[in-house]
């Protein structure tokens, strides 16, 4: 969708010679700044750099680091022309696709070069090679006349054996202060000699025997291998939940690292990569690279480097490694393509998905998109014949599709029970029954986190609501605690009504997991019940602990979030309930019915894994919904061709284009009058129309007031240039942020 329609900015990865910069030229250098383009210096006396390199140039009274980024414009005075600081970061250069690319990112999102360069060099500061060890041993015979004192006897003793690594360490085991090691290898009773550290990252081993592939699985991996080192390509890799797709794009990494290159992997959520990891291992023998927020301090220098350096061979990780400085990228994989948790909504707004596929095409590389559920964008790029089609259309090891049900809740209600009321109608309590008695597991969906999403006064109806934004307060019996899911408010629960005082009138509104989970244990009160969400899987070592209670059936009865809807796989679990289909599907959001169709087909997903087949039963007020029936019939096709019919008739992406502006701050008349100005700027063009500005569904975020604007085009036109010119007609004080997202995803 993105390629056709922008021509790329610069063709230059290809193989033409780097071009020298010698002593007296002038030199663009791109700084990780939040300014417009590069800045002029000239290389000084004794420097020959080429583009790419990175460097440390004078900004004001500061050094800055920066990477050259070609010849300079030339608009500055020579006479005030600084010289790049003559010094080189001993840092590899940056790679043409790796600049091309962030030229490409910054055009497309409407950002400053030096705010995407920062994405890639954020680890880069203070960065050094790691030093070599020091390794001291004994020298062949000790020096004739030595004096040997007690502390120097200790330390001659102390290497007896072997060599010890460190003078600090050594010292320590012997006993002594340094000064004593100093002095005997001063004397030359001992010797220092330096050893290159031990590698981070052990290369995998491509030709290590996984598991055997099954027939179809062999094709479709003999696909994707085939285009590997043959320049880009872009593949979807669409296979059925359990179908072994990620065996099958290992292959696919297997012939990068036999060609020499890297291969970076993109998934949505760390909390998928436990298993992930175990299973990469057992291809390859070693761990891979890990990439995300979580990494930090030292492992994160470290490994950025180790990519730089080509060290690091296999990268998985979020979205932001995809400006990680690979040396030599031979193969991207988006695993889960279709999920919304590529696109990033703060700070730089783009879609890692979408900016892969730029990525791969500047690089000259093939790239693969998995998912059991592609998205709309995809699936049309692949019936336009831009994108290959790869596919395995059965679980492995012949397990079967699991049988969905719909529970209408209009007919058969949940009952009453003594807990008060219930959530669970009778066909799924039936099924979880059955379950229960073949001792086998249960998954409860509810993308709905803590006890209850509204608590109201039932004396005045007043609504617990969040100080800050235009959202309601969560309660969650676990901590005790009412939180907003938007800003992190969190407090007590008041005893008395803030609106009209008076005390124990609270009601909880709807069930969260948690109200979910203390059904399902009053109601079989032998089964093991746990809920699941992302607040109570904080740490990384909570999931494994559960996917291994899962897998050694400690728990019977799971109720549990999207965490657990992606990538796991129960071999014990049978049954899924989707406690509220229509969830999801009411609000107003462009792709809702797609994301709730992927969601729920991925929840059905987790059932019938192993030998047993599963069954799936979805809950819902409208049964005839195109979502639900999509579900039971197992139409995947079919739905998604009338939602293209449906967009298409609206000129919605991606039949047409958007782009979103959100202006915010905390002084409300401030953002009203830039929206009141930009209003009276807009850009008038045939076939683009704005709409706004109007308040945001969430009109208050985190004490900011928003207002939006959407800008639609056709799919033909770049939106850019517009929004650009619009956006330098109006000067907005600096207490009003505008935010732009091109594609936007996300419309509260
Ligand atoms: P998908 O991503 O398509 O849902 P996975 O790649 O997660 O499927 O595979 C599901 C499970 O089946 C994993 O445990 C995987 O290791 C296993 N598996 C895949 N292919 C084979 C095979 N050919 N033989 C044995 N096990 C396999
Ligand atoms: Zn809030």
């Amino acid at each position: 969708m993105i390629q056709s329609s922008v021509a790329p900015l610069s063709s230059s990865s290809g193989n033409d010679p780097p071009a020298h910069f010698v002593s007296g030229d002038r030199v663009a250098v791109l700084l990780p700044l939040p300014v417009d383009g590069a800045y002029d210096y000239q290389v000084p006396e004794g420097l020959t750099l080429t583009a790419g390199d990175v460097v440390e140039v004078p900004l004001g009274r500061r050094f800055e680091m920066g990477v050259v980024w070609g010849p300079g414009e030339g608009e500055i005075d020579p006479a005030k022309l600084k010289d790049i600081a003559h010094h080189r970061f001993d840092l590899p250069s940056l790679p043409a696709a790796s600049r091309t690319f962030i030229d490409w990112v910054a055009g497309y999102t409407l950002q400053s070069k030096g705010v995407i360069l920062r994405m890639t060099l954020r680890s880069a500061r203070g960065l050094k090679p790691r030093p070599p060890i020091v390794i001291i041993s004994k020298e062949q015979a000790i020096p004739e006349g030595l004096r040997l004192t007690d502390a120097r006897h200790r330390v001659l003793e102390a290497l007896a054996a072997k060599p010890v690594a460190g003078v600090a360490t050594l010292a320590r085991r012997a006993g002594v202060s340094s000064s004593v090691v100093n002095g005997l290898i001063d004397a030359g009773a001992i010797k220092k000699t330096f050893e290159a550290p031990a590698r981070l990252f052990a290369k995998p081993d491509p030709d290590q025997h996984g598991v055997t592939l099954e027939a179809d699985q062999k094709t479709a991996a003999a696909a994707l291998m085939g285009s590997v080192g043959r320049g880009f390509s872009v593949h979807l890799l669409e296979g059925v939940t359990g179908s072994g797709k990620t065996e099958v794009y290992f292959e696919a990494v297997a012939a990068a690292l036999r060609g020499g290159q890297q291969v970076l992997v993109l998934v949505p959520e760390i909390s998928l990569t436990a298993q992930w990891l175990a299973r990469f291992e057992n291809r390859f023998g070693v761990a891979p690279a890990v990439w995300h927020s979580d990494v930090t301090g030292r492992v994160r220098r470290e490994t950025w480097r180790a990519i730089a350096d080509h060290e690091a061979h296999v990268v998985v990780g979020a979205r932001s490694a995809l400006f990680l400085p690979f040396a030599d990228l031979g193969l991207i994989i988006v695993d889960e393509e279709h999920d919304a948790a590529f696109k990033q909504e703060d700070g730089v707004i783009y879609h890692a998905r979408d900016m892969a596929v730029v990525r791969s095409r500047e690089g000259e590389i093939p790239i693969i998109l998995a998912s059991a559920t592609p998205a709309l964008e995809t699936v049309l790029n692949v019936q336009a014949g831009r994108y290959q089609h790869v596919q395995l259309s059965q679980r492995v090891l012949g397990a079967t599709l699991p049988d969905v049900h719909v529970v209408n809740m209009i007919r058969t209600r949940p009952e009453k029970g003594p807990w008060g009321r219930s959530w669970l109608a009778p066909p799924l309590v039936d099924a979880i029954e059955e379950t229960l008695a073949d001792r086998d597991q249960a998954l409860l969906f509810l993308n709905r986190r803590g006890y209850a999403p509204l608590t109201l006064c039932s004396a005045c109806g007043h609504r617990l609501h969040c100080p800050s934004c235009t959202a309601w307060l969560v309660e969650h019996r676990l901590t005790k605690r009412l939180q907003c899911h938007h800003c992190g408010f969190v407090a007590p629960r008041p005893d008395n009504c803030p609106a009209c005082g008076k005390a124990e009138h609270f009601v909880p509104c709807g069930p969260g997991i948690e109200r979910v989970a203390e059904e399902a244990a009053a109601r079989w009160p032998g089964a093991r019940v746990v809920a699941v969400a992302s607040d109570t899987l904080e740490r990384p070592s909570a999931m494994a602990a559960l996917v291994k209670a899962m897998e050694h059936r400690q728990i019977d009865i799971v109720v549990g979030t999207q965490v657990l809807a992606k990538g796991h796989h129960f071999p014990g679990l049978t049954l899924v309930g989707v406690v509220d289909a229509d969830l999801g599907l009411s609000s107003w959001d462009l792709r809702a019915g797609e994301r709730t169709h992927q969601l729920l087909q991925q929840v059905s997903g987790r059932a019938g894994r192993g030998d047993e087949a599963g069954r799936v039963f979805l809950q819902t007020h409208d049964p005839n919904h195109p979502v639900l029936k999509a579900l039971t019939e197992g139409d995947a096709a079919g739905f998604i061709e009338q939602e293209a019919e449906g967009r298409r008739a609206l000129g919605m992406p991606p039949f047409g284009r958007l782009v979103a502006l959100i202006l915010s701050g905390n002084d409300e008349q401030a953002v009203l009058k830039a929206g009141a100005d930009l209003a009276k700027a807009t850009p008038k063009e045939p076939e683009v129309t704005i709409l706004g500005p109007a308040p945001a569904f969430m009109a208050q975020l985190r004490g900011r007031h928003r207002h939006r604007f959407l800008v639609k085009g056709p799919r033909n036109r770049r939106l850019q240039p517009l929004v650009q010119a619009w956006l330098a007609k109006v000067k907005v004080p600096s207490s009003v942020r505008i935010q732009v997202d091109v594609d936007p995803y996300s419309f509260y």
